[in-house]
């Protein structure tokens, strides 16, 4: 599962976005009158901004179109890699240019969310698997009723498929969700831009509040003209359940609007993502994680509760047939998910795989995993939650664990090095790096597709012109990379949204015959025959 604090960090981006450019607070009577045409990228300062805002700057964006020009003294973040990054996401030609195909999906109606991270699961799911929601405030265009019956719908979208169920609250009850109509600035640092631009915005679990730009040309039809309310709704609602943008064109979570006709949803990567988060019911089958080691009978209360909660069969009111008979079973249920932070095969072998606050480990020798996840700050004394990138270095076997600009260096798990956790140095620092490999006697961290040179001796990142691309370095290796970790002579990297694994063997500089393979069971901790719990 992936959960970490991306929210926090794009919530940053937007707000000081926001914060430091006053919205139109006096134009709420031009909004009454004619709604305002949302502003349109036609520069690069326009397009700047835009990248800014939507989490392309990988400094962190200060939000204000100035850090990436004059930026920081320790970051800066160019416009053309920001572009890049655009245009290799959305799998454009990547020029580094503000040309045609950029302006044209630049000035595509979307949701105000940015774009970083993509991918399934950001933050943690809901603990309870009902869920109630309200709607509130005036509701343009359609009654309330049809308001409501649409909101219903777009919830039982992603009700069919994990086993989830929703209703509106009863009298008094106190909603997970609060569903309104907004204009304008409504002082939650994502104001709407008027017709087009940005339609609308969630909030990722357990905040629940979902906001739609009144001023759309909202429709409950599917012929192209205006846009769809419960294709928006259930997009939104996808973030209030945690799930992150997607890099599929086909999905529901692609960032930006596009008609999907109601047979078709949900695409199948919503599906994918949905049951990433909350699993189905044949990858909560307890009996597939039977293994027990002696270190994980330790494991304390705070952790049985996760275990527990992911595991319990839960109860499922959808009609879905079941599909058990079709999936391969899990060597363990970490198989089924992205894995973010890995590393491993030090003196005492073990793969250490981290997930939000715990760590969840491989011993190659054994064939087995934890049963049960061990509080990271208890493995690694000093460690934060939410760790973005690991590493074992093979030169000097010190642990290197990374998060926003920092640096923590551990001799052996139990031991911090003095000195950390240490701010990383260096012009276009990548914030987050969503992984970290070992390549040429330096490591590389990973961020939107592009590689950057971090040297373990001085901490520093070394910048790069032009940016080395995942797909360039590696050949054989896609560009969409979502995972990725180097293990004994091996880079083994994660595509999304196919779910498969890449093997890359260092020495022939080629990818293994026989891959890709599905992630699930295509590699060594998770073939599911060594791998699996007895
Ligand atoms: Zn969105
Ligand atoms: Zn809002």
């Amino acid at each position: 599962m992936r959960a970490k604090p991306y929210l926090f960090v794009l919530f940053y981006f937007l707000l000081t976005f926001t914060n430091g450019k006053p919205v139109k607070s006096k134009g709420k009577k031009a909004i009454e009158k004619s709604p305002a045409k949302a502003p349109k990228v036609k520069t690069n300062t326009d397009a700047l901004k835009y990248l800014d805002k939507f989490g392309y700057n990988a400094c962190g964006g200060h939000g204000n179109g100035k850090s990436v020009v004059g930026g920081g003294p320790l970051c800066q973040s160019s416009f053309q890699t920001m572009i890049e990054h655009f245009q290799t996401v959305f799998r454009l030609p990547v020029t580094g240019k503000l040309d045609e195909a950029t302006i044209n999906l630049m000035n595509r109606p979307r949701c105000s969310l940015g774009d970083y991270p993509m991918g399934y699961t950001v933050f943690r799911p809901w603990p309870n698997t009902t869920l109630k929601w309200r709607l509130d405030g005036n509701t343009p265009k359609f009654s309330k009723d049809s308001i409501r019956s649409h909101v219903q719908e777009a919830f039982d979208d992603w009700a069919r498929y994990a086993p989830l169920k929703f209703r509106e609250v009863q009298g008094d009850e106190k909603p997970n969700f609060l569903i309104s109509f907004e204009t304008g600035e409504h002082k939650d640092g994502f104001p709407f831009d008027g017709a087009g631009g940005t339609l609308a915005h969630a909030f990722f679990p357990t905040d629940g509040k979902v906001h739609f730009d009144s001023t759309e040309e909202w429709t409950d039809k599917y012929d192209g003209f205006g846009y769809n309310f419960r294709l928006v709704a259930s997009h939104e609602i996808g973030h209030a359940l945690g799930l992150a943008h997607s890099t599929d064109p086909k999905s529901l979570m692609y960032p930006f609007y596009q008609l999907i006709q109601p047979q078709d949803l949900l695409p199948k990567d919503d599906r994918d993502g949905i049951r990433a988060l909350y699993g189905t019911s044949e990858t909560n089958k307890p009996t597939t994680f039977a293994a027990t080691t002696a270190a994980t009978q330790t494991t304390k209360k705070t952790t049985t509760k996760k275990t527990t909660k992911s595991k319990t069969t839960k109860k499922t009111t959808t009609t879905k047939k079941p599909t058990a008979t079709q999936s391969p079973v899990l060597a363990h249920d970490r198989c089924a998910r992205y894995l973010d932070v890995v590393f491993g095969g030090g003196p005492d072998k073990w793969l250490y795989t981290l997930d939000y606050d715990l760590v969840w480990r491989y011993h190659p020798d054994f064939g087995q995993w934890d049963t049960r996840g061990l509080p990271i700050t208890e493995v690694f004394p000093g460690a934060e939650p939410h760790m973005m990138a690991g590493i074992l270095s093979p030169k000097t076997q010190k642990i290197y664990l990374f998060k926003g600009y920092r640096v923590w260096r551990f001799s052996s798990p139990s031991s911090l090095d003095q000195g950390f956790p240490k701010r990383i140095f260096g012009t276009g620092t990548p914030y987050n790096p969503i992984a970290a490999l070992y390549e040429k006697g330096h490591i590389w961290l990973l961020k939107g597709g592009i590689l950057y040179k971090f040297d373990e001796n001085d901490l520093q990142y070394e910048f790069h012109r032009p940016p080395k691309r995942i797909d360039e370095q590696f050949p054989g290796v896609p560009k969409n990379v979502r995972a990725a970790f180097t293990h004994d002579g091996k880079h083994y990297f994660f595509t999304e949204p196919d779910r498969n694994v890449y093997v890359f063997d260092i020495r022939s500089r080629r990818v293994e015959p026989g891959y890709p393979k599905p992630m699930t069971t295509g590699w060594f901790a998770c073939n599911g025959e060594r791998g699996r719990g007895r």
